[in-house]
């Protein structure tokens, strides 16, 4: 069985992704213009998307990554763990952040506090997918955004369900019997 039979619906296709990421790099391109940006990918999910982005991304603008988990048991603290750093100095610098999604924005507020006081110039984020959920309650201001998806655990294009998954080149839904 192909891991395409674990999908129940396919809610973003190839095509739309392209169309998707053609629309944010050239917002991105005019913003950015003049001022090499670093992008910096969370790590692994927002690698796919990170790749496709940047062929539209007409300016200079240089890559790094971090890889982030959180404290187990707490959550609602927003309290990140740093298991891999940026291997570029960001001070002085306009960071855009790459990431796959944005559920409660847990993540991403205590990545912009750490960023912060490593005196960027500015910082920006980039996600494909917005997943609107009332514990949104940290507010977190992301600029440009892919587009919204419905409540549901997605995969693919980068993300994963325990590690899975990520290869598959367009977002889908996954069955709820491969994850309950
Ligand atoms: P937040 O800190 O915004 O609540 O959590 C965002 C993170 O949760 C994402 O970076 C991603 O790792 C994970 N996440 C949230 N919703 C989904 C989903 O539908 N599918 C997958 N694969 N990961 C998700
Ligand atoms: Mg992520
Ligand atoms: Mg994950």
């Amino acid at each position: 069985m192909t891991i395409r039979n674990d999908i129940s619906e396919i809610v973003l296709s190839e095509e739309e992704i392209n169309k998707i990421n053609q629309r944010l790099g050239e917002q991105i391109t005019k913003d950015y213009e003049g001022k090499t940006p670093i992008m910096v990918g969370l790590l692994k999910g927002s690698i796919m998307f990170m790749a496709d982005l940047i062929k539209y991304v007409d300016t200079h603008m240089e890559m790094d990554f971090m890889d982030v988990s959180s404290y187990v048991g707490t959550k609602s603290t927003g309290e990140v763990k740093i298991l891999k750093d940026l291997s570029t100095s960001v001070e002085g610098r306009h960071v855009l952040i790459v990431e796959d999604i944005v559920e409660t924005g847990t993540t991403l507020n205590s990545i912009i506090k750490f960023l912060e006081y490593r005196k960027v110039a500015s910082i920006e984020i980039v996600t494909l997918l917005d997943k609107p959920v009332e514990e949104r309650k940290l507010n977190v201001d992301v600029k440009y955004i892919g587009t919204e998806i419905p409540d549901g655990f997605v995969v693919g294009y980068g993300l994963d369900f325990d590690q899975k998954y990520r290869n598959l080149p367009y977002i889908g839904l996954l069955k709820p019997e491969f994850y309950s």
